[in-house]
């Protein structure tokens, strides 16, 4: 089912005049971003990119969709605390990814030396498409989980007030009047809150290790606002400053410039690129340290590509949820097929089946952030080459998620006004905080709906490909 828009958006004049409208409200509401030209200040900022109109959801997928987030949350906290599972999954794959190979190595080291840190806060967003099957009805497919970093949940909460006055000015006020409020960020907030606040120290502070160029800093804002608002003091700081200016001391309590940091939650850290020398040993210092890690190592290692297809294994779920049928049941339910490459009889397999029918399949690298996956003629010719190598052993496949699309109006800065085929990924985020092995906190915390292009396989908001958007559910 569509939104009743989709059909027949609107055309010249009165498109043009709901874009200025619309960015209008956007700018008023704060769904902002540095601009790319001036990426390290906030001298001159502009809008994150929208849709014109909200984008269809079927209800019923979406309630599915939070129905399994506890479940997911659940399942990411046991994965991280098995380390058996964990270096089983990742055997193949760290020895030809060197960036999860580094991770594991810090992962290891940490264990070997004994967690300083007590109390545990998961982040995460759990991202879904909605496959459109032979007979046209859409079903839930999990597209992957964001362990660390998980973005946008800021300025997701500002877009139905934006959307809700498009529709009004296109004299749709009843439909405007359903769409759902929704503020993750607050949600996200009362986690780490939750985590600073078992961590036991009224003076320490919550530390956003922020990347070196802040285009998304808005996003982050929210939930540094958040918690001002509940009187936590936050500061912001890049690995380089940890590098410099942090220190433990005998209690293994982290330290940057003389304050006593509580919990330390990324919004970087997951590339390559992140990394240098220096960085490397701020990683590990922060990991070593006593101090609320959002994500610690090892639920970071749980959102790789390679644990998301061991997960689909028959058994595994069973193992890592013993007596929890009911949750096994709805985790279940959102997988798509996804296929090791491995090499042997099973990886040589599904290799044979994705060179013979590429536009079936997407092939995925041990990355993050958009633009790293692989899909049709350019999947069969990367296949081909190292169908014979250990280097398969990087990726995963995965069964190609086919939703149908619907038409909208993409608004970016500096880009014409077209009505574009458009295809949307719904995730829902999800919170929890663990104290040894007591779980105090488990909830989902709103939702971040994301609409792109049919002609871009890949790639995020931040990535330049998809936009915001606002769940009109159908
Ligand atoms: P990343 O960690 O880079 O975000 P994802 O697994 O989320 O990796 O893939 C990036 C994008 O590629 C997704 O946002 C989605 O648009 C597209 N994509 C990923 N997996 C599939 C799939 N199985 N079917 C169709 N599109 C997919
Ligand atoms: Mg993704």
């Amino acid at each position: 089912m569509a939104a009743p828009w989709a059909a027949a958006p609107p055309e010249e004049p009165l498109a043009r005049e709901a874009a200025l409208l619309a960015v209008d409200a956007a700018l008023l509401a704060g769904v902002l971003m540095r601009t790319q030209e001036e990426p390290g200040a906030s001298q001159v900022v502009s809008y994150a990119p929208f849709t014109l109109l909200p984008s269809a959801v079927p209800s019923a997928l979406f309630e599915q969709a939070y129905a399994v987030q506890q479940d997911f949350n659940l399942l990411v906290d046991a994965i991280s605390q098995n380390k058996e599972f964990l270096e089983r999954t990742l055997a193949s794959t760290i020895k030809v990814d060197d960036f999860t190979a580094r991770l594991f190595r810090i992962y290891t080291q940490v264990l070997e030396e004994g967690l300083a840190q007590s109390v545990f806060l998961g982040i995460n967003r759990s991202d879904y498409m909605f496959d459109c099957g032979a007979d046209g009805t859409p079903a839930l497919k999990q597209i992957e989980i964001n362990t660390i970093a998980a973005s946008f949940g800021g300025l997701t909460s500002r877009t139905p007030a934006v959307h809700r006055q498009v529709l009004k000015m296109l004299g749709r006020t009843e439909e405007a009047s359903r769409l759902l409020p929704n503020n993750p960020a607050q949600g996200l907030a009362l986690g780490i809150a939750k985590a600073w606040e078992l961590y036991g120290s009224q003076s320490a502070v919550v530390m956003f290790l922020v990347e070196e160029v802040q285009r998304n800093i808005f996003d982050q804002r929210c939930v540094e606002n958040e918690l001002w608002n509940r009187n936590i003091r936050v500061i912001r700081k890049r690995f380089r400053d940890v590098f410099e200016k942090g220190s433990l001391d005998d209690a293994r309590r982290l330290y940057i410039d003389g304050q006593e940091v509580a919990v330390v939650y990324y919004r970087e850290g997951y590339v390559p690129q992140n990394y240098d020398p220096q960085n490397w040993e701020a990683r590990l210092l922060l990991e070593r340290s006593r101090a609320v890690k959002c994500p610690d190592i090892a639920t970071q290692l749980a959102g790789t590509k390679k644990v998301q297809q061991e997960l689909t294994r028959p058994g595994t779920l069973e193992k890592l949820l013993p007596d929890q049928a009911a949750s096994v049941a709805r985790i279940r339910a959102t997988f798509a097929g996804l296929y090791s490459l491995d090499l042997g009889e099973e990886g040589d397999k599904m290799a044979a089946k994705a060179i013979a029918d590429p536009d079936c399949f997407v092939l995925k690298p041990q990355r993050e952030g958009g633009g790293n996956n692989l899909y049709g003629e350019e999947l069969r010719h990367v296949l081909e080459k190292i169908k014979d190598s250990p280097e398969r052993t990087s990726y995963i496949l995965m069964d190609k998620i086919k939703p149908r699309p619907s038409k909208n109006y993409l608004l970016r800065p500096h880009t014409p006004l077209k009505v574009s085929e458009c295809i949307s990924e719904l995730g829902i985020f999800g919170v929890y905080v663990r104290q040894g092995k007591e779980l105090v906190l488990n909830e989902s915390a709103g939702h971040l709906l994301r609409t792109k292009a049919i002609e871009h396989a890949d790639g995020g908001v931040a990535a330049g490909v998809a936009v915001l958007d606002t769940p009109y559910l159908v």
